[in-house]
């Protein structure tokens, strides 16, 4: 049975500066007419290769990439599509850029038209590619709190442009400057509140105004109690989704650290329950990804 995902040969057509700290990159490719345009939250890799050939004719690329040396391993990193125009065989990808420190950002300040990188994405053809990769689920629930930095930024624009119009609550998206905030399509009863960075710690700006939503909604009662994992305490990613259908439905994604120890006062000190909340570590300060 052909897989969900597929890996999509592209090079750069264009690379645009859109604000202080973004870089949207648009990659351009005839097998792109076969790509997924599903956008919301769904995650796609970018594997920055010099030798494309060698995964993008394998039969199971993962096990490809992993049975590379180390010293012949591409990286391999996780994005957000922003925009897919399978018509055009073009898709955009916004880079939070944080100087060259990783391949993505690196790639990001660098692109340069023609520049060739494999997208593993969904296949448009193959049934389920719509639900992979995809963690938001809002169910029924139509009172919606959305938190993020700046890799958070594109997966909340494209989920607030298709909620439907009864959707109330808030979105915060902490970013390094107040210029980076976007235009966003969002229904009349869901704010967006772009909040600039003010100090070094990612979240600090964001945090008081999501506790204070919080606090307005929830009993204040302490809730569940989750407790610090092993994975956080050795730096991994975290990521849990949200089980219940309710009324009520909570998407935190951005700086592990940050989005781990939110979820913490919303759930132990606020008591919102647990399982209405989605939480994603999409990086985490200090640590490289590992694909
Ligand atoms: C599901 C998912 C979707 C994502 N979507 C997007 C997206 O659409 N746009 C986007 O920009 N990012 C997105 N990210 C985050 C992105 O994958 C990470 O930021 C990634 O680590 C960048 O890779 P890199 O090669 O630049 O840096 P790495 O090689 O991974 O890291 C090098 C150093 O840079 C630090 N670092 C990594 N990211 C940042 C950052 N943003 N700011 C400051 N320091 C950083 C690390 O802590 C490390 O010290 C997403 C992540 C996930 C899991």
């Amino acid at each position: 049975m052909s897989k969900p995902y597929r890996i999509f040969r592209t090079e750069v057509l264009r690379a645009q500066r859109i604000s202080p700290s973004f870089v949207r990159v648009t990659l351009a490719g005839p097998e792109l007419a076969f790509c997924g345009a599903t956008l919301l939250d769904q995650r796609v890799k970018l594997i920055f290769s010099t030798d494309p050939e060698t995964l993008a004719g394998a039969d199971d690329w993962y096990a490809a990439w992993r049975e590379l040396p180390d010293e012949r391993r591409p990286p391999m990193r996780t994005y957000t599509l922003r925009d897919v125009r399978p018509e055009a065989g073009e898709v955009d990808i916004d880079f939070a850029c944080h100087g060259d420190a990783g391949p993505a950002s690196r790639f990001a300040l660098t692109a340069a038209p023609g520049q060739q990188v494999l997208l593993v994405g969904p296949d448009a053809r193959v049934p389920g590619h719509d639900a992979s990769g995809v963690a938001w689920q809002p169910g029924r629930a139509r009172e919606l709190l959305l938190v993020g930095d700046e890799t958070a930024a594109p997966a909340i624009c494209n989920i607030l442009s298709v909620l439907p119009a009864e959707a109330t609550g808030l979105a915060v998206i902490e970013v390094p400057h107040a210029d980076d905030a976007q235009p966003v399509e969002a229904p009349d009863g869901v704010e967006v509140r772009w909040v600039a960075r003010t100090g070094e710690r990612v979240g600090d700006d964001a945090t008081p105004h999501v506790l204070e939503w919080a606090r307005q909604r929830t009993s204040g009662v302490p809730g569940e109690g989750v407790e610090e994992t092993d994975r956080e305490r050795d730096g991994l990613l975290i990521w849990e989704e949200a089980s219940a259908d309710e009324d009520r439905y909570a998407w935190l994604a951005g700086e592990a650290g940050w989005v781990t120890g939110l979820r913490r006062s919303l759930v132990n000190e606020l008591g919102l329950p647990r399982k209405q909340l989605s939480f994603m570590g999409y990086w985490k300060d200090g640590v490289v990804a590992v694909g």
